[in-house]
């Protein structure tokens, strides 16, 4: 049985102990922490597990085997760190850290304790169309890819969503998502303004994504964050011989009044709740985290950065990564 120290015990947390717990066999939480001590008293209170003081406490603990970081982003380098100190596995939900500074520090610690611990929370990897999607292409029967087109469109977002946020917590999902579908990095990227909507409060909404790789493929991704009319995941594939694109996920269709409807998801937690399960079963059930790495938190962070910028200046940015350690070659095992 593994035992898990949970830190940080709001939306996310609160849905990871219950999955964890309830969903996925041969976990157990014992140790809670959140800086609301009445919330991680709550959540412990439907494990058993014990609230301790902070995070730190909950990485140290004796009986705590990994670390699920499900706290604020800014706290995220501290716990991931400790966790990678104290030589134990740590899934960590997106962003890895809030700067690729602080997200190279801790591909270092990781480079220095000389094999993989860190795992961060990019759930597309896990979702069965995203998947399906990958198993098309990859296996070659419609050619080389030259494009794609993507949209991501929330109902709403909440009253504390900066316009930055448009692309570090919106746009990430879908800069983590090409990079593993295609197997290549993201070399520039440049942020269009379409016309602005009506519905945007302050925001620049919609904004449009255009992503050079190294492949020299583009990838456009528009940012729609207040569409009002539900949560819309789409992503269309153009290869030389053919298209794949991710199907409309509704498993019925209502025919009343003269009108033939499909239900839309209200919000991420709906579309993608049996991606969750999967990445966090597949995460327990690894000996070597095998999902997203902190080399690809890192990188998420070097191309959110550049895509800021660019949303600021309207210019395109040009996106320079460090030397990929080879811990994180895709063809190497662990170092030792
Ligand atoms: P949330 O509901 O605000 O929960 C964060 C919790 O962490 C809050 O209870 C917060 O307490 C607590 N916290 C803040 N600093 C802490 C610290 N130093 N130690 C322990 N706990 C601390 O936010 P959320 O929506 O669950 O998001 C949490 C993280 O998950 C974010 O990084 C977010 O980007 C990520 N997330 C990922 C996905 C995904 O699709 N993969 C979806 C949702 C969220 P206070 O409220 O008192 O500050």
């Amino acid at each position: 049985m593994m035992r898990v120290g949970v830190v940080g015990a709001g939306m996310i947390g609160r849905d990871h102990v219950r999955r964890l717990t309830s969903v996925i066999s041969g976990v157990t939480v014992t140790a809670v922490a959140d800086v609301d001590t009445g919330a991680a008293a709550r959540v412990a209170a439907t494990t058993g597990a014990a609230v301790h003081p902070d995070g730190l406490a909950v990485v140290a603990a004796e009986d705590v085997d990994a670390v699920v970081v499900c706290s604020w982003g800014d706290t995220h380098e501290t716990y991931v760190l400790a966790a990678v100190t104290a030589g134990k596995p740590v899934f960590c939900e997106k962003p890895l850290a809030t700067s690729p500074e602080a997200c190279l520090r801790i591909v270092e610690a990781e480079v220095a304790h000389g094999r993989r611990l860190v795992q961060v929370g990019y759930m597309r990897r896990y979702d069965t169309a995203y998947r399906a999607l990958k198993n098309v292409l990859d296996s070659g029967t419609i050619g080389a890819p030259l494009m794609m087109h993507c949209a991501h469109r929330n109902a709403g977002v909440p009253a504390f969503y900066q316009p930055e946020n448009t692309i570090t917590d919106t746009a990430v999902h879908e800069i983590d998502m090409v990079r593993w579908m295609f197997g290549t990095e993201i070399t520039a990227v440049r942020v269009l303004r379409p016309r602005p909507s009506r519905n945007a409060g302050g925001i620049t909404d919609p904004v449009l994504l255009v992503l050079e790789l190294a492949n020299e493929m583009l990838v456009d991704v528009e940012i729609s964050v207040n569409a009002r009319y539900g949560y819309d995941i789409r992503g269309e594939i153009l290869c030389e011989n053919g298209t794949v694109a991710l199907a409309d996920q509704n498993p019925i269709t209502v025919r009343r009044e003269g009108h033939l409807t499909s239900p839309v998801p209200a919000d991420w937690r709906e579309r993608f709740s049996a991606a969750y399960d999967v990445e966090l079963r597949e995460w327990a059930a690894a000996a070597v985290p095998d999902g997203p790495s902190a080399w690809d938190g890192y990188a998420a962070a070097v191309v959110s950065d550049a895509a800021v910028q660019s949303l600021r200046s309207e210019e395109r940015v040009e996106i320079t990564l460090a030397n990929r350690p080879e811990l994180y070659d895709p063809t190497s095992g662990d170092l030792d």
